[in-house]
Order: structure tokens, then C-alpha cells, then sequence
């Protein structure tokens, strides 16, 4: 059978939601003997307060990719993905998975989506941005029932 998928690439938030994430992940991993990679991507503090806050937030930031960086690792090894295959980015969430499938040629993206009604629907989800405008296959996996 050829392979349908090639080279899957999860994305996480770190959060508990990333374990059934990952569990879909590692399950087309084997059926389709892909590759895996996983991202984490970390929201400047800058984009997210602008110019609000009167204080150096550089060192907060610092701490938080240092953080980051420790759990990605720590979420990668219980999947045994490589350490190459693992990308600690910073930016908006779509905008920089987008790119790195993109730069990786991954051919599915796998995401949580916590299928939101109401307000949280309108205001949009990091699963419905990913799915618009990707350059591949996207899985959302059901999560926080
Ligand atoms: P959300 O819409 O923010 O609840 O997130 C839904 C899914 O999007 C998560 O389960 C992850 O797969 C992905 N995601 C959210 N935030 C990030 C992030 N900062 N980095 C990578 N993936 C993320």
C-alpha cells in the first residue's frame, strides 16, 4: 500500500488535551509508517498586550520559553520523536504551524479542537484557523469532553 501520509506533524498546546492529540497522532504514525514531528508555538507577550504594559517583559518571556521548551521535550520523548523533529516557534499559532508544514512538507496536520458553540465559535479557534488556508490534510481530534 503506498503511503498516505508521509510526514505528520502534531501540534500542541502542552496542556492534557495534547495526550489524546497525540495518541490520533501516533496511531496514523504507525498505520502509515510516517514521520513525526511536533510544535509548540510560544504567543509573544508583545502581540498580546502591545504597547499596554509600562514594563520590560522580555524576561517573563524568557522564563516562559524556557518552560516551554522543558515540557515540548518532555512531551516529545514519551513519543520518541526525535529531538530534530521537534519545533519550539514563536508567533501566532496558525500563522507560524502554516509555515512550518510548509518548510517540513508535512502532508497532515493534527490539532485538538474542543468543538466550541456560541461566542467562542464566532470568535474562532486556533482548529479553524489551522484549517484555513493550510497547505495539507488537517485532523482535528476531539478534545475537553
Ligand atoms: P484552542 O483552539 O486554542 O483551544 O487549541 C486547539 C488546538 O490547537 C490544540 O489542541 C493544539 O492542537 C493547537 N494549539 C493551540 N495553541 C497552540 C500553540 N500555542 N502551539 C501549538 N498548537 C496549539
Amino acid at each position: 500500500m503506498q503511503a498516505a501520509f508521509k510526514h505528520i506533524l502534531i501540534a500542541v498546546d502542552l496542556t492534557e488535551d495534547a495526550r489524546s492529540v497525540a495518541e490520533k497522532a501516533c496511531a496514523l504514525r504507525t498505520a502509515f509508517d510516517a514521520d513525526l514531528s511536533c510544535t509548540h508555538v510560544i504567543e509573544p507577550l508583545s502581540l498580546a498586550y502591545g504597547g499596554d504594559v509600562p514594563m520590560d517583559l522580555s524576561t517573563i518571556q524568557d522564563q516562559l520559553q524556557e518552560t516551554a521548551k522543558i515540557q515540548l521535550d518532555e512531551f516529545a520523548q514519551t513519543l520518541n520523536i526525535p529531538s530534530e523533529n521537534r519545533h519550539l516557534v514563536y508567533g501566532r499559532p496558525e500563522t507560524e504551524i502554516h509555515s512550518l508544514a510548509e518548510e517540513l512538507g508535512v502532508d497532515l496536520i493534527v490539532v485538538g479542537s474542543h468543538g466550541r458553540h456560541g461566542l467562542a465559535l464566532l470568535l474562532g479557534s486556533t482548529a479553524n484557523g489551522v484549517l484555513q488556508g493550510s497547505p495539507c490534510d488537517v485532523l482535528a481530534v476531539r478534545v475537553g469532553d
